[in-house]
């Protein structure tokens, strides 16, 4: 345990205990890495199996989020949407109703950064901290605490969730104020989705050339055309037939919704990544919610849904 965080517990015993709401495939990875770095976790989900997976790791499970703030001075929000973020704080069993203040609330979700920027003032009048700490890396980065994270808030605020952010992430970027770290993941994800789409249509070509996606790979990888996605996503999840990334089509298609919705709001033409992103929505008549989101690299990029 490094010196800051050795620090926040002696100091502070009673922020040794972290919430976490929402158990899924990230939250229930970053509430391992809590309780391997020392924290005591209580967890709340909706889904039954999911508490008794964290239960299984060691965390204790609450009945309600109400319980779940009563106990913790710090919460961890890890949930699919803005909306479900929406309800856990502000909604009528939320934080906003509790007869309490004080609390540090970290939101990981990939969230809209208006909708975080409105829940920041309500908290704030009644005496709560918001930060949005979105991350990237997946499962994996998860439950290693290898985490990039993305973070908006007070200088203060950041400092003070420090300890939390370090035990999760490898690489922290403080970005800018509330609202500013779910600005950049939404561009991050932008990024994703079109690369995936970029790099399905380069081993196309490649193939149509004569060479195989093995060679060609190899040697993208070693030039300037190479990405996160020919690194990662090709031998890891694609070529292989594995397609068990653990990050969903229906959560990368909310993303690139994000993406467009916000280019529309803030009059930014993105022409590139506008085809991409109905690309992405017509892919919702051909790959479940639930399908792999490297699944994209299969679909027919001349699809009807796309607009000419
Ligand atoms: P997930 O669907 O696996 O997990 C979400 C969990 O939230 C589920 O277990 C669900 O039961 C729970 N939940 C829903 N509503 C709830 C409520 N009101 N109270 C308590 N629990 C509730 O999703 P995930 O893949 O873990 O993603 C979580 C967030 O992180 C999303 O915003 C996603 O976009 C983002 N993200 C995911 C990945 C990834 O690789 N999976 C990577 C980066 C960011």
């Amino acid at each position: 345990m490094s010196e800051t965080k050795e620090a926040f517990f002696v100091n502070n015993p009673e922020t040794g205990t972290i919430g976490v709401i929402g158990l899924g495939n990230m939250g229930l990875g970053m509430a391992r890495t809590l309780l391997r770095d020392g924290f005591s976790v209580i967890g709340f989900d909706l889904s039954a199996e999911r508490q008794a997976e964290a239960a299984l790791a060691g965390a204790t499970i609450v009945a309600s989020v109400s319980e779940l703030y009563a106990a913790c001075k710090t919460v961890i929000l890890s949930l699919p949407t803005a909306n479900h973020v929406r309800m856990v704080l502000t909604g009528d069993a939320g934080l906003t109703s509790c007869d309490i203040d004080g609390r540090l609330v970290i939101d990981t979700t990939t969230s809209e950064p208006d909708v975080t920027r409105e829940i920041d003032g309500v908290l704030r009048g009644l005496g709560h901290i918001l930060i949005d700490a979105p991350v990237s890396g997946g499962p994996a980065g998860a439950n290693s605490g290898q985490l990039t994270m993305m973070v908006g808030g007070d200088d203060a605020d950041v400092a003070r969730a420090m300890p939390v952010l370090e035990t999760l992430g490898g690489k922290i970027t403080h970005v800018g104020p509330v609202g500013a770290g779910h600005a950049v993941k939404i561009v991050n994800n932008m990024l994703v989705a079109s690369h995936l789409l970029t790099m399905s249509e380069a081993v196309r070509l490649g193939n149509a050339a004569g060479v195989t996606t093995e060679n060609l790979i190899a040697a993208l990888n070693a030039g300037s055309g190479r990405s996160a996605i020919s690194e990662v996503n090709y031998p890891k999840w694609v070529m292989n037939g594995a397609f068990d990334s653990g990050f969903t089509m229906g959560l990368m298609r909310k993303d690139v919704r994000l993406a467009m919705a916000l280019a529309r709001d803030k009059a930014v033409a993105l022409p590139v990544c506008e085809l991409a992103g109905q690309i992405w929505a017509a892919s919702a008549e051909l790959l479940a919610d639930d399908a792999d989101f490297n699944r994209i690299t299969e679909c027919d990029p001349t699809h009807a849904g796309v607009k000419s």
